[in-house]
């Protein structure tokens, strides 16, 4: 079990203190595990604007309170998507059938209706979520490049750094689908972040399941883990050796897993636990992660009430 009620102080140094940690960064062609720099962007963030620390602190106290509370929405939060697409090579610039593609797997993961939701092991039976989120392709933007990479700065998210601003992002989730580089699958910002720069990234290569997706990443899930962390989930090993996601009922992983590990995995943390290394939080292959957890349904529907960061999005 995971601490969940941590204190505003803990919750401070928590935001604060994060060491900017460099990860394996195998070459853009041939990614073999994925790469997610949601936690290492806002580290960044968190650097350049302290203040950033103490509003995600508000956000994290207004979500135990509504968790403990019951308060969570209940009516369905239906998210307006608008994609930008940056491309320098026809590769790039896919196609509004994989668009669409990334949109239904989103719908299918958020509500239960993926076809290997029933592999779920009967240990987590109890706990599997329909989130009950759904999301609809608004627009499609794009734009050409002469860049061969984004890198992770959100240049893709400023017109005059040759990128595409957000649309409407209080009410609209923005998402951009471009080359990111450096053995980066996507990112996420947080809830709490500047509006300017909120949505998700997704590198074009792994985004959706048709066109250019590409094995092992070639099911949608890099964007189903990345909306996850824009609803404010945190990795399932809590970015730390047996660290806390603010979960109750996710088990402590030691680290990420990748690939499709066999089940069950033990972790080494404290009682040992069968890790749900199915689950979208964790950094397993495509075909690996099928399932959110009731403890993060909690989290993401707090996001959304009355009151939540991003209760604009509701209809
Ligand atoms: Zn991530």
């Amino acid at each position: 079990m995971k601490k969940i009620l941590l204190s505003a102080v803990a919750l401070l140094m928590l935001f604060s203190c994060q060491n900017d940690t460099t990860e394996s960064t195998p070459s853009a062609d041939a990614i073999a595990k994925r790469g997610c720099a949601s936690q290492e962007v806002l580290a960044a963030q968190l650097k350049a604007n302290p203040s950033l620390a103490l509003r995600m602190n508000e956000i994290e106290a207004f979500t135990q309170k509504s968790i403990l509370t019951g308060r969570l929405v209940n009516g369905k939060v239906q998210i307006p998507v608008v994609v930008n697409v940056l491309y320098r090579t026809t590769a790039e610039n896919i196609s509004l059938a994989q668009i669409q593609s990334q949109i239904d797997v989103l719908n299918q993961d958020f509500n239960a209706a993926n076809s290997d939701f029933n592999q779920v092991p009967s240990l987590f039976a109890g706990v599997k979520a329909n989130v009950g989120i759904s999301f609809v392709l608004e627009a499609v933007y794009r734009k050409a490049t002469t860049k061969t990479s984004w890198g992770t700065n959100d240049a893709m998210k400023i017109a005059s750094q040759g990128g595409i601003a957000p649309t409407s992002p209080t009410t609209k989730m923005n998402l951009w689908a471009c080359t990111i580089g450096g053995g980066i699958l996507g990112y996420a910002q947080f809830p709490g972040g500047s509006s300017s720069t909120d949505g998700v990234v997704i590198d074009s290569k792994y985004l959706g399941n048709t066109g250019t997706a590409a094995y092992p990443f070639n099911l949608g899930r890099t964007a189903t883990h990345e909306v996850g962390h824009w609803m404010n989930l945190r990795h399932i090993w809590g970015d730390a050796t047996c660290g806390s996601d603010l979960v109750s009922d996710t088990p402590t992983h030691n680290a990420a897993n990748s690939g499709v590990p066999a089940y069950p995995s033990y972790s080494t943390c404290s009682g040992n636990p069968v890790e749900m290394t199915m689950n979208y939080m964790d950094y397993t292959d495509d075909r690996g992660m099928y399932m959110f957890s009731n403890g993060q349904k909690s989290r993401m529907a707090a996001v959304f009430v009355s009151g939540g960061s991003r209760a604009s999005f509701r209809l």
